[in-house]
């Protein structure tokens, strides 16, 4: 019997991991425009983070966590989003009293026990930021335009943002009330979980993707979240920095976060072509998280972007990679006597940044020249007995159509001049 990777997993091969790597590229290139400083935290947590941070009743505590003993000794999880846990770390390392104001990105694996579907993995990717320290509109607005600036040079183009505010505390415990109000009518018409949600948290009934309750959400025609002045200017604040930023918004739709932690202002970035899952970025302002985490009061707020989503919006934007020039050198070896020697010399190039490939399994001239052709190599470089005794290599530059003979002696240096150094 063949073992598979798990339902919900994926194999990422070459071109996946190249693609990926495009997409964090821009991420961390981007990101560090705006100050934000990477960090890494641990794939595994302590369960009592997330049930802490995320709240018990979110669908993430209540059925989406890999959760496990330790050898029947910790509750543990596998991490299913960066939040709790960059916050759990910025407390750990004292940054509230080293850096204060903090903005950190993020980048890794998370984890969900969700039904695998297009666009709906059980091991996933993402990229994120948090900014951890202050309760400025200004912040918030800066991420979003980050959030929307990275998703573009991913190549997504049809991207709608979504924005809204939840208002402070005291204002969700009126909004709560009110949407129960509103609800109560038509409670049968909503899916059974909803029902459920309805007493425990009601926020949470707009952010099921049940089609009857989406359709109650969004054809409601105002926002549930009823605003106090405060929370009204910190909002228009939002608005106005995306606005003079050039970032375009909706705030007409009707939609909450799924998650305890969010305060005043939310938003999700949807793009087209995705189907059923189009969210591919969303985060919000947490203003009590710190200090739900045992820190001090401070405001921040943050976002999280699926990579597989962003590169399925992205579509051929995101693949076409630019056709690769021919790089590095075969160095084809005849005979196994020649192989030390073949061996120091590939190394030598390999030491100055160049790619060098040889066929460990001593196959015929004619087999290694026809992998040199595979791998694409610029230069293929021949060691017979007959370069032996002239210690100098037989060249060929395929780029050029030239051929020549190189002493062993300078030859990794004649190399390295071609060298074509891929960035990381
Ligand atoms: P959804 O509403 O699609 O379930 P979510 O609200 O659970 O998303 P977040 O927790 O906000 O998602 O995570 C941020 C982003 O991570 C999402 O916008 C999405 O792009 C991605 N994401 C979330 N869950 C998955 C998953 N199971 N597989 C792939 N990507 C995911
Ligand atoms: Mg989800």
């Amino acid at each position: 019997m063949h073992i598979q990777a798990l339902r919900g997993t994926t194999d990422l091969l070459a071109p996946d991991v190249a693609r990926l790597a495009r997409v964090e590229r821009a991420a961390r290139r981007l990101a560090k425009c705006y100050g934000y400083q990477e960090l890494r935290t641990p794939i595994l947590e302590d369960a009592q983070l997330f049930l802490r941070a995320v709240g018990e009743t979110s669908d993430i505590v209540q059925k989406e966590m890999f959760r496990f003993k330790d050898r029947g000794e910790q509750d543990i999880v596998l991490r299913p989003e960066g939040t709790a846990s960059v916050v759990r770390a910025y407390l750990e390392h004292n940054l509230h009293k080293t850096e204060g104001f903090a903005r950190l990105l993020y980048l890794g694996p998370m984890f969900r026990a969700e039904r695998p579907q297009a666009g709906r993995l059980r091991q996933f990717h993402q990229y994120g930021v948090e900014a951890i320290g202050s309760h400025s509109p200004w912040v918030d607005a800066e991420a979003i335009v980050l959030c929307v600036e990275i998703l573009r040079a991913c190549g997504v183009k049809e991207l709608a943002v979504w924005l809204s505010s939840m208002g402070c505390r005291p204002d969700q415990e009126r909004s709560r009330a009110a949407l129960r109000e509103r609800l109560r009518p038509r409670l049968s018409t909503l899916c059974k979980e909803c029902q459920g949600r309805f007493e425990k948290n009601v926020f949470r009934v707009l952010d099921c993707k049940h089609p009857a309750c989406q359709e109650m959400a969004r054809t409601s025609a105002s926002s549930p979240f009823l605003l106090c002045g405060d929370c009204q200017t910190h909002f228009g604040t939002v608005r106005e920095g995306l606005t003079a930023a050039g970032v375009m918004f909706d705030d007409t739709k009707v939609f909450a976060r799924g998650l305890d932690y969010y305060t005043r202002t939310v938003f999700e970035v949807r793009a087209k072509g995705l189907g059923a899952q189009d969210a591919v970025a969303a985060g919000g302002r947490y203003d009590h998280l710190v200090e739900e985490l045992g820190g001090p009061s401070l405001g921040a707020f943050g976002f999280a972007a699926g990579m597989e989503r962003v590169l399925m919006a992205a579509g051929d934007a995101a693949a076409e990679a630019p056709a690769p020039a021919r790089q590095g050198v075969y160095l084809a070896v005849l005979g196994a006597a020649l192989m030390p020697q073949a061996f120091r010399l590939a190394q030598q190039v390999r030491a100055r940044g160049m790619l060098a490939v040889m066929d460990p399994e001593g196959k015929s001239l004619k087999a290694q020249l026809r992998e040199a052709d595979k791998w694409q190599c610029r230069f293929v470089a021949i060691l017979g007995e007959k370069e032996q005794q002239a210690q100098a290599l037989s060249v060929k530059d395929l780029e050029q159509g030239t051929q020549q003979a190189i002493a062993f002696d300078a030859f990794p240096e004649a190399m390295a001049q071609h060298a074509v150094h891929t960035q990381s």
